[in-house]
């Protein structure tokens, strides 16, 4: 097992702006490493550097204390697991996973052997052994693509996005069943997806890029209640943060819904700035009627009509529309190309309690939490709380 550090790594391909641009990351020894971002934010290049399979224009690519940056793939001991497993249909499993070592010409049959058998057992392919490839589950292939890398003794996992052609359920299922093997195995581990739920669920941390750059390291939870930038706000968080235009004086926010007293250190934060994007999660807002009074006291209460909801059980979605300028509406749709998000509609997605009865189309009283709000700087972006 090693630790990888990646310092300050470019890579320009021709000209335009480079794919990874100026990126450090380290990760731990037995680490679990996430790297996400949309699509052209350049994980899965800065993967492909990682193996090797990929020249690095600047930066230092260091593993187990070496610097790599010149080695060949082969010298660098690492395992990657892709998408399709890359398994043989025609060899056993016990072949598939012995297939490494045969190759190397390194090993008797009789250590293959203890190998695989170790492997499988850990694996819980041992039963497995003599089928096909095409007689196992999606999750069992995987195993078998994780057992390969484990008789190389690599010195990490790396991923890249093996999960993104499974369907939501068989998806779920091979996220916990890769997040329990990496914690058993303790392997180091670099896994790549543009999949926010993947990240924010397997990550110990994760890193988020957006044209190359990085915009924050953390672990889930910090990214979730400590977004540094408007774009990691929006792109962690299912259904996203809602984004407001808001007017500052003193403590009191003016947003398109009312007027709210922010607490002080979060006024003394935004002191002379005009404008602001105030950033709301759908939780921190709630049905005035469920909240208790010592709650409603942190936060202001607003009369809004509903436009529909969603019952999903244990919780409900509301959607509000709210009227907003014109010069606001542009804001926001500016603010949405850049930050290349969904659509940002003038609507504030409100997450209910399921003791809430609101229904579609009446009018209610919505109860707004201001302690949790995050407030931007509108042309940072960066988080000014
Ligand atoms: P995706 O999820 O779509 O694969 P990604 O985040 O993994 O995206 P990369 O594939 O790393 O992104 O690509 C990052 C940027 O580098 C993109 O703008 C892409 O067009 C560019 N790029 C990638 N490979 C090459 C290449 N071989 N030659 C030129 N440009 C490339």
């Amino acid at each position: 097992m090693a630790a990888i550090e990646m310092k300050n790594i470019v890579k320009q391909y021709g000209d335009g702006f480079p794919a990874v641009n100026d990126v450090s990351i380290d990760v731990a020894d037995g680490e679990f490493m996430i790297l996400v971002g949309p699509s052209g934010c350049g994980k899965s290049t800065l993967l492909r550097m990682i193996v090797g399979l990929e020249d690095i224009t600047s930066g230092d690519m260091i593993i187990g204390g070496d610097r790599v940056n010149e080695k060949a793939p082969r010298d660098r001991n690492l395992a990657m697991v892709f998408q399709n497993y890359a398994l043989y249909p025609h060899l056993t499993v016990y072949e598939n996973i012995a297939f490494p070592l045969r190759l190397s010409k390194q090993h008797s049959d009789e250590e293959i052997d203890t190998k695989v058998r170790e492997a499988s057992r850990l694996l819980e392919l041992d039963e497995h052994l003599d089928r096909k490839p095409g007689n196992l589950s999606g999750g069992q292939r995987q195993r078998v693509a994780m057992g390969r890398a484990i008789v190389r003794d690599a010195q990490a996992f790396l991923f890249d996005e093996p999960l993104s052609n499974l369907d939501a359920k068989l998806r779920g299922q091979m996220r916990t069943e890769i997040s329990r093997l990496q914690r058993r195995l303790g392997i180091t581990t670099v896994y790549v997806t543009h999949d926010q739920t993947e990240a924010m669920t397997l990550g110990d941390r994760v890193a988020v890029l957006k044209r190359g750059i990085l915009q924050q390291l953390a672990t889930p939870r910090e990214l979730y209640d400590q977004p540094n930038n408007l774009f990691v706000a929006g792109f962690i968080g299912s259904p996203p943060m809602n984004f407001l235009p808001a007017t500052v004086q003193g403590d009191q926010l003016e947003l398109p819904f009312g007027k709210v007293t922010i607490p002080a250190e979060k006024a003394s934060k935004v002191q002379g700035k005009d404008l602001v994007i105030a950033g709301i999660r759908p939780e921190y807002f709630d049905d005035a009627a469920v909240v208790d009074s010592a709650r409603l006291a942190q936060g202001a209460t607003f009369r809004a009509t509903v436009d529909v909801t969603e019952w999903l059980g244990n919780e409900a979605y509301a959607y509000i529309p709210f009227e907003a300028p014109a010069d606001v509406r542009e804001q926001l749709s500016a603010l949405e190309k850049e930050l290349e998000m969904e659509a940002m509609h003038p609507q504030l997605v409100v997450n209910l309690d399921a003791a809430s009865r609101i229904r579609e189309g009446e009018e209610a009283d919505i109860f707004v939490d201001a302690r949790k709000m995050h407030l931007f700087d509108p042309s940072s972006q960066e988080n000014l709380t």
